[in-house]
């Protein structure tokens, strides 16, 4: 490998670096001169010039001068080297833990400094932890840097200096590498201001910004030279899922044709009317599914905005094609409930519906495959199973996902790759479904532009009518008390409540414990109610039994872990007490309440703490109690965690963003958009470099 690629771009041609230190390099994915070039640092110091005394800042990295006036050793909770500094403007402390006597010698009064560190805030004024030092005299002091300095993403065994000196070997020979501007000009008219910078001079500011460079700008990303990056890494991000939906469009789906007799008679069946923004979306898929070019179409609605009908309307489509239509739901619950809706749906207009989930097993499990296989199931729900297994469509027309939590870009495709693989038989193996991705709560913008960019969207934007706003109450953990009679008198009146038990630790056994222990509680306090328990340690058919006893009114009170986040839908519960609510995410809390409010009834949700409370755990009780609109709630949860977090831990690999900063910058995605599309059809050629460029060798959607 080193062999073949040893080429004048390679990083072993620097100075300094033999196959150990390139290996190292390879860790934070650097291979070659054009990568150090777009490692870019996250930040800046600014050793350019000196601060007086007083008036360094908290938490800024500063160059100080002056005189030592005091220095002593304090015995307090550690040992510490402590020395007063002082410049014509004002005194400083300096701390050392570490020290030995020859430095205490050296640092005595009267000997004077110059330092480098982070400024803290301390007892009295700001001090200085370890700040880097040299001896200074009057007449020869070494001269201050002259540019900023950059700080890099370093790893293990790589210092700042090393990494230095190689971006700027690299730099160097910027002219021989292949670093050209690969954005058309023809593409920049939306962001004229952004793309005015070009791609070398940026280069050279960021790993080298003179000293005048505006500091503050650099500091929050917003210099030019940054949003010049910026959009360019965004828009390689766009084009790598560009690309990738043009791959798979390059199969043909079937034509799925509206057939306005099927769809009467599903709708006059209905016990409602749609609303008008389900009609709406009804309407962009069936066009979509007309179409013989693969729907990917992602539809967005809050919590019991009614997606599931939609689902349903689209599926109505693809039969009355004679085609298949899978539905696969991320629980068991939710697999269920999808399957009674289904069944009772489907019903009138003759429509047998084959169902996959752990509990089907055996001989029953055969007669449905066989169902699925010959083709008389012409709809299939079911759990993950479905795309697991080697399950054999007859003839799968539309292939529809409601999520559990929203996929990372990578995830999703993997899923995508495992439908396709055994849903179509060898023969057919060139024709895909169509897709439909159903999301259990709205995802912030910036996030659906972004890491759903190969996905067209929905959204149904309206709830169905004469449902009641969910009052939201926020309650310290002291006042169970109050809570529990609140429980008593709810059940008393014939309604029904849930009770939400959260751990932090994503342990199945633990959190099932933490439930067991509060049940039994609650029916000591609550002696006349009929109290279930219901969490993930449960048998599948364990867990659905008890939700149907929930539903038809023989349990008043459910206990129970998140399993009962998505989807559950029992009109009569009016009530729901969730533990330890601060320390659970904006999105989880506001699927959680959406299990209420479903009937007719006044409906309230509880949420207790525990103090003391993080602000930011704080911030999030009081959005909850103060909207139930799940758009907002999705931006603010966006705000207050970062994207990573919201994609999930396990995805955060895939909107690995190098200098792009979807908060920041979310501003620019309706123009990336439009660019990497104009890329896309005037510069084809420039696709591939942009994305190597950009997503280096983790190009991971488009080898999904
Ligand atoms: P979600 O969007 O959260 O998946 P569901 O599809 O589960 O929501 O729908 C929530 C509830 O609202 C279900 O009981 C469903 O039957 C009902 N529903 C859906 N659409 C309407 C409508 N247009 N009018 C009245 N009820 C509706
Ligand atoms: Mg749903």
């Amino acid at each position: 490998m080193t062999g073949l690629s040893f080429n004048s771009h390679n990083i072993e041609t620097l100075r300094g670096v033999g196959p150990q230190l390139a290996n190292k390099l390879k860790k934070l994915n650097l291979h070659n001169l054009q990568d150090l070039l777009f490692h870019l640092p996250l930040r800046y110091i600014d050793r350019t010039q000196i601060t007086p005394i007083a008036g360094v800042q908290a938490q800024t990295d500063v160059v100080i001068e002056g005189k030592i006036m005091v220095s002593d050793v304090v015995f307090g909770r550690r040992r510490s080297l402590v020395c007063r500094l002082q410049d014509h403007t004002g005194t400083t402390t300096l701390r050392f833990f570490h020290f030995n006597k020859a430095q205490q010698e050296r640092l005595k009064p009267g000997t004077r400094l110059r330092c480098f560190g982070e400024a803290r805030r301390g007892k009295a004024g700001v001090e200085f932890y370890h700040p880097e030092y040299q001896y200074i005299n009057d007449t020869d002091n070494e001269p201050l840097e002259t540019t900023l300095t950059p700080i890099y993403p370093a790893t293990e065994g790589i210092t700042q200096t090393r990494l230095r000196d190689l971006c700027g070997q690299a730099l160097k020979k910027l002219d021989q590498l292949p670093i050209n501007e690969l954005l058309p000009q023809s593409s920049h008219i939306g962001l004229k201001q952004q793309l005015s910078f070009s791609l070398k001079a940026a280069l050279i500011l960021l790993h080298n910004p003179p000293p005048g460079a505006a500091l503050h700008l650099l500091a929050c990303g917003e210099h030019p030279a940054q949003q010049r990056l910026a959009a360019e890494e965004l828009i390689a991000h766009n084009l790598s899922l560009l690309r990738l939906r043009q791959k798979i469009q390059q199969q043909p789906s079937p034509a799925l044709f509206q057939d306005n007799t099927a769809k009467l008679t599903f709708l006059n069946q209905l016990p409602f009317a749609l609303t008008s923004a389900q009609l709406r979306v009804t309407e962009e898929i069936s066009a979509d599914i007309s179409s013989s070019t693969p729907m990917l179409r992602l539809v967005q609605g809050d919590v019991g905005s009614g997606k599931t009908v939609v689902a349903a309307l689209a599926a109505v489509q693809a039969i009355a094609n004679g085609k298949q239509a899978a539905l696969m739901a991320p629980t068991e619950i939710l697999a269920e409930q999808h399957r009674v809706n289904f069944e009772q749906w489907f019903k009138p207009l003759g429509i047998r519906i084959a169902w996959l989930s752990g509990k089907i097993k055996g001989k029953a499990r055969q007669i449905q495959l066989q169902s699925i296989a010959d083709g008389s199931a012409k709809m299939v729900i079911g759990t993950h199973a479905l795309f697991q297994e080697a399950v054999e469509f007859n003839d799968l027309g539309l292939s529809i996902i409601d999520e559990q939590h929203r996929f990372g870009v990578h995830q999703r495709l993997a899923l995508r790759q495992k439908g396709f693989a055994s849903q179509s038989k060898p023969s057919e193996r060139s024709i895909v479904p169509h897709q439909l991705i159903m999301t259990a709560t709205p995802i912030p913008r910036t996030l659906a532009m972004s890491a759903y960019a190969d996905l067209d969207c929905s959204v149904i934007d309206e709830l169905p009518p004469g449902r009641k706003s969910i009052g939201t109450l926020v309650f310290n953990n002291i006042r169970r008390n109050d809570i529990i009679h609140r429980v008593r008198a709810a059940c008393s009146a014939g309604r029904q409540a849930y009770w939400v038990c959260t751990l932090i630790e994503e342990s199945d056994v633990l959190e099932a414990q933490a439930a067991e222990v509060t049940a039994s509680e609650l029916q000591l306090l609550l002696p006349e109610l009929s109290i279930g328990l219901i969490h993930g340690r449960l048998k599948p058919r364990e867990k659905v039994e008890l939700m149907n006893s929930f539903k038809d009114g023989a349990i008043n009170l459910l206990v129970a872990t998140t399993v009962i986040e998505v989807g559950v839908d029992v009109p009569n519960a009016s009530l729901m007490i969730i533990e330890n609510a601060e320390r659970l995410g904006l999105s989880q809390l506001h699927q959680l309440r959406g299990r209420v409010g479903r009937g007719s009834q006044e409906s309230h949700c509880v949420l207790l703490y525990s103090s003391p409370i993080s602000a930011n755990g704080n911030a999030r009780l009081k959005i909850m109690r103060e909207t139930n609109d799940g758009f907002k709630i999705a931006e603010q949860d966006l705000a207050l965690r970062g994207p990573g977090e919201i994609l999930g831990t396990r995805q955060t690999g895939d909107m690995h963003l190098r200098i792009a900063d979807l908060q920041r910058d979310g501003h620019m995605l309706p123009e990336i958009k439009n660019i990497a599309e104009n890329v896309l059809i005037n510069a084809p050629q420039n696709v591939d470099a942009l994305i190597r460029r950009w997503l280096g060798h983790s190009d991971q959607y488009a080898q999904a």
